[in-house]
């Protein structure tokens, strides 16, 4: 039976130590790092969202700042809104919290983010750092792959690692990540041939398709390390990409689905904000 990977353990370990490091950060330099999360509009979901990043930052010794705009925001108004942020000294990372209502296009309001506070790392200039192994901010779940990788000793060099997933939130940085140290790696998606054999080379198994326990333990290696990326809300409740049961009697490890990836990514967040101030104040 495989080793669970246990996201809610390593998230509160990376949230402890974000926190020990934020007070030495504050002492040092007198500046609390501080993120805002921007929400257009009152979908129920995203205002959980913001407000759990908003308490777990406060929870770590950063300062957390809200902007609630109106549904009916124009493009124009949204877009005001980052570059006010931009200007304000007290924050180092903006958070615009995705998807964006009606008619409104996330793109130029993402690129109108200041690099250097982009803890999202979903702008141009982040993601050609990451595609360049350049220092910078990275995108927060591939960011919490990693760190759940790196705290479980699975090792990365060297390793067939497979991607199933090529979007650009998720499969297309993750699978840089594992390259920048030093994976082979191949990335699947849906016009691959043959999906299972592609799988089942694979040391190291990120899904990150969004297709409820598509991923079955005959398509992985014995011994493998299955990280689980997919939230999927089914009949059944909460399910990922992969199907647990019997991908848990094949691998070396996994991640479960709830409390696996999923708690990772404000964690990473929380981390790249004080990366950001970092970053930003030498
Ligand atoms: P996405 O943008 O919909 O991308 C899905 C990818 O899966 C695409 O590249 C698609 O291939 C590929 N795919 C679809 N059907 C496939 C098939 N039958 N075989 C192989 N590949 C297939 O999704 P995403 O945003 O990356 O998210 C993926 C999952 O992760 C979702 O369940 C999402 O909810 C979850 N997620 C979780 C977190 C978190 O834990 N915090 C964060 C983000 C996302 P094509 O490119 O060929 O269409």
């Amino acid at each position: 039976m495989a080793t669970t990977i246990d996201g809610k353990a390593t998230s509160q370990a990376v949230r402890d130590r974000v926190a020990r490091e934020a007070a030495e950060f504050i002492a040092a330099t007198g500046h609390t790092p501080g993120l805002v999360t921007i929400l257009v509009g009152e979908d129920p979901a995203s205002q959980v969202y913001v407000r759990s990043k908003g308490e777990r930052c406060r929870e770590v010794g950063m300062a957390s700042f809200h902007d609630q705009l109106p549904a009916s925001s124009s493009q124009d108004e949204v877009e005001s809104a980052v570059a006010r942020w931009n200007a304000d000294d007290r924050v180092d990372g903006i958070l615009v919290q995705l998807p964006l209502p009606g008619d409104l296009d996330s793109k130029p309001v993402l690129e109108l983010i200041d690099p250097s506070k982009d803890v999202d790392g979903f702008h141009p200039v982040s993601v050609g750092r990451l595609v360049a192994n350049q220092p910078g901010l990275r995108p927060c779940t591939p960011a919490g792959v990693m760190e759940l990788l790196r705290a479980y000793g699975i090792p990365v060099s060297g390793a067939e690692a497979v991607v199933v997933g090529r979007s650009d939130i998720v499969g297309k940085p993750v699978a840089l990540l594992l390259l920048h140290q030093s994976a082979t790696v191949t990335i699947a998606h849906s016009r691959t041939r043959d999906l299972a054999e592609v799988t089942r080379r694979a040391d190291i198994l990120v899904a990150a398709v969004g297709r409820p326990e598509m991923i079955t333990g005959d398509m992985i290696k014995p011994g493998a390390a299955v990280i689980d990326v997919g939230i999927n809300r089914t009949d059944n409740g909460l399910v990922g990409d992969v199907e647990y049961a019997s991908a848990a009697q094949v691998a070396g490890a996994i991640t479960p689905v709830p409390g696996g990836v999923g708690p990772m990514t404000i964690a990473m967040l929380l981390a790249n904000t004080l990366e950001a101030a970092r970053l930003r104040r030498g």
